[in-house]
Parts: structure tokens; C-alpha cells; sequence
């Protein structure tokens, strides 16, 4: 019998081929006239295209966004919003670009316009990140939700093939995680399973031709969906230890979400039966194949890597992500015991299928 709260978050979305086009007229529908266009260093000649197409409407490029926002690119930027007058924030990059724009309207209030060009999904949850003293913080707070957000699939034809898959399974981890949270709604369960389904159908095809524009508008659509996923419901287990990793060890985001997963969903499994059993039709697996064998799978078709010991975990990590693992208490579909988190990382270290 369905029971359940469903809070639904003010968005406001633009999709399509060449859809950065409508940037400028986006811009003024907000009643904005000084926007600061935030990127990474790597991404500033996309930044300043942007910048140069709102013309005066634009105060500058700030191109200093960096993976999980230290405190002090956090103040350095909020800094140079006030400094230029800005009255808007573009972000045009992935998550740690849409994190930068958070870190200054969590202070300021400056409302959003986020371009996300990869599939992390950021751009459409009110969850901000700042890391302090190797510590990173987290929390939810609407005024950090961007107003609007451009979805260009024109930009991701430059994601690096590494990070076009592993973005895709980060995605997959939202839905997947939406799937079966405490909070799950019937709303949030058909967006989560369609985006499984279109990143799946999708990611393989990029992984071939990543310059399929069809494939990509197919996963950026899926990434849209999870991003909404992320931002409606508390996630579980996975995204508490990829968190710790992230956090704890430094290793990169993505990735880390795509080798956890199949293990984070085989030890979930016994508590959540349907959410598995829709995981596993939206990949496409036959019945025979279940969900956590074909996340697996589809890692491995994507190229991606499997084991946590080649992006950096040493093995005497493992003991301390398990103990940090299990410090706070939350939801999850099964309980989290210390013995059960350590042999989830030891599998995920070596890399072998999930149990
Ligand atoms: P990222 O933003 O760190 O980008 C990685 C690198 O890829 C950067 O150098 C970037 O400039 C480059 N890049 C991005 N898009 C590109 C493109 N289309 N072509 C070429 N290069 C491109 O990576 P990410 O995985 O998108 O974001 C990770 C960060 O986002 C983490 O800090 C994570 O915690 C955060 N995050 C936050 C939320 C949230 O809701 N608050 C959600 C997901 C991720």
C-alpha cells in the first residue's frame, strides 16, 4: 500500500541540442545584468564563449573551480563576486564547478544558472559540499539550487571517455540509491528507473562513437533524472562510503562511485527486493543476471575500472574507511555492520564481482 511525502523542488530546465544559446536570454529572464561565469582552469575557453555571448551582461570568468571546494576557493570566489558586483552565478563544468556556485550562494544568496557538462548531477539538488581541514562538510539548503539549468548535449562531446563512463555510473548510483531509500516515492521511483535505463542504453553506445549526439542527449536526459533522484531523496550506504573515501582518501569522485556500486547494491540486495528488481530491468539484464552482476558488467564494458587499488586505496585503508564507515548511523535497506562494510571494500578493492 503506498504511503509516503513527496516534496517537490522549483526547477526550471532548458534541454537540448545547442541549447547554450539561450544563455543570454536566461540570464535576463532571471532580471539579472552581472553574471560571474565560474568553470576549472580546464574549461575556461569554453567559459569565455559563454562569457562573450552575454556580452555586458557578463562581469567576468572565474576559473578557479576545484574538486570539493576547500574553504578557501570557497571565500576567494565569494570575494570576487562582491568585488565585481556580480548579481548572478553561471556554472559551466561538472560538479565541482556547480559546488563553487553553491559555496557562494549558501553565503550571498546569488541565485544559479547551471550548465553541467558532465553527468554528476549536482546542478539539480540543493546539496552543497565544502571541505575544511581534509574534513568535507555537507548539507541541504534551497538557496544553493540553481534557478535554472542549461542541458547542452553539444558539451559533453569533449568528456574524456574515462570520465563520460564513470560520470554515467555515478549517475546510476542516484537513481539506484533513489530506488530504494526511506524516503522513496512513487514520482522519484519512475524518474530513478528511466534514468537507469537511458545511461544504460546510452553510456555503451558513447563508449563506440563519443560523438553520437543522440547517445549523449540520451545521457544527459538520464543524468538530468538522477540529479533530480539525488536532490528528492536521502541516499544510502553507497554514497555514505564513496563520501568516506572521497573524503578520507582523495580519490576521485566518479570513479570511486563506479567501482562501489555493484558492491554497495550485492550487499543491499536481500533488503530491497523490488528496488532491484526495477535496477535490473532498466539495465536491459535478463532476469538471470541480477542487478549488482549487471552494474558490474556494464562497468567493464564501459572500460572503466573495476578495483579500488588501481585508483590510488592502499589495502591498509581498508580498516580505517570500514571503522569511519559505521560512525554515524543512517537508513538503509539492510544494517551496516563493520565485518559486512569490510568485506564489501575488500571485494571492491580487488576488484571482483560482486557477492
Ligand atoms: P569535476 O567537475 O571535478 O570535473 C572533472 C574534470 O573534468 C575537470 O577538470 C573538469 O573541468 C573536466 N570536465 C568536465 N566536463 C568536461 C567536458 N564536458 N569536457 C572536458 N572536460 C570536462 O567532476 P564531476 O564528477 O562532475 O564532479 C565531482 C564533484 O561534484 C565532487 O566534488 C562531488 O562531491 C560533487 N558532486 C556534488 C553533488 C551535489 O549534489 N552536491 C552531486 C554530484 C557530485
Amino acid at each position: 500500500m503506498l504511503d509516503f511525502t513527496y516534496d517537490a523542488l522549483p526547477y526550471r530546465v532548458v534541454f537540448g541540442v545547442g541549447a547554450l544559446a539561450q544563455l543570454p536570454d536566461e540570464v535576463q529572464r532571471l532580471g539579472a545584468s552581472k553574471a560571474l561565469v565560474l568553470c576549472t582552469p580546464e574549461q575556461v575557453d569554453l567559459a569565455h564563449k559563454a562569457a562573450d555571448a552575454l556580452g555586458a551582461r557578463s562581469v567576468g570568468v572565474y576559473p578557479k573551480a576545484t574538486m570539493h571546494v576547500p574553504i578557501e576557493t570557497a571565500i576567494a570566489a565569494r570575494e570576487e563576486a562582491k568585488r565585481l558586483g556580480a548579481d548572478c552565478c553561471v556554472t559551466i563544468g561538472g560538479g565541482s564547478t556547480t559546488g563553487l556556485g553553491k559555496a557562494i550562494a549558501l553565503e550571498g544568496g546569488l541565485p544559479i544558472i547551471g550548465v553541467p557538462t558532465t553527468y554528476a548531477g549536482s546542478e539539480m539538488t540543493p546539496i552543497w559540499g565544502l571541505t575544511e581541514g581534509g574534513l568535507k562538510k555537507t548539507g541541504r539548503d534551497r538557496r544553493v539550487l540553481p534557478r535554472t539549468v542549461i542541458y547542452d548535449p553539444l558539451l559533453t562531446l569533449t568528456l574524456p571517455a574515462r570520465l563520460g563512463a564513470t560520470s554515467g555510473i555515478n549517475a546510476i548510483a542516484h537513481c539506484v540509491e533513489a530506488l530504494y531509500a526511506p524516503d522513496a516515492n512513487p514520482i522519484i521511483s519512475m524518474l530513478a528507473e528511466d534514468g537507469i535505463r537511458a545511461l544504460a542504453k546510452s553510456l555503451p553506445v558513447i563508449a563506440r562513437d563519443s560523438q553520437n549526439i543522440e547517445a549523449r542527449s540520451d545521457a544527459f536526459y538520464g543524468a538530468w533524472l538522477a540529479g533530480v533522484s539525488l536532490g528528492a531523496v536521502a541516499m544510502g550506504l553507497h554514497h555514505k562510503l564513496c563520501h568516506t573515501l572521497g573524503g578520507t582518501f582523495n580519490l576521485p569522485h566518479a570513479e570511486t562511485h563506479t567501482i562501489v556500486l555493484p558492491h554497495a547494491v550485492g550487499y543491499n540486495a536481500s533488503g530491497a527486493p523490488e528496488a532491484m528488481r526495477r535496477v535490473a530491468r532498466a539495465l536491459g539484464s535478463h532476469t538471470a543476471t541480477p542487478a549488482a552482476g549487471g552494474l558490474y558488467d556494464l562497468a567493464a564494458q564501459l572500460d572503466a575500472p573495476l578495483a579500488l587499488r588501481d585508483i590510488g586505496l592502499g589495502e591498509r585503508d581498508l580498516d580505517t574507511a570500514a571503522d569511519l564507515a559505521v560512525q554515524n548511523p543512517y537508513a538503509n535497506p539492510v544494517p551496516v555492520t563493520r565485518d559486512g562494510v569490510r568485506a564489501l571494500l575488500q571485494r571492491a578493492y580487488e576488484g571482483v564481482r560482486p557477492a
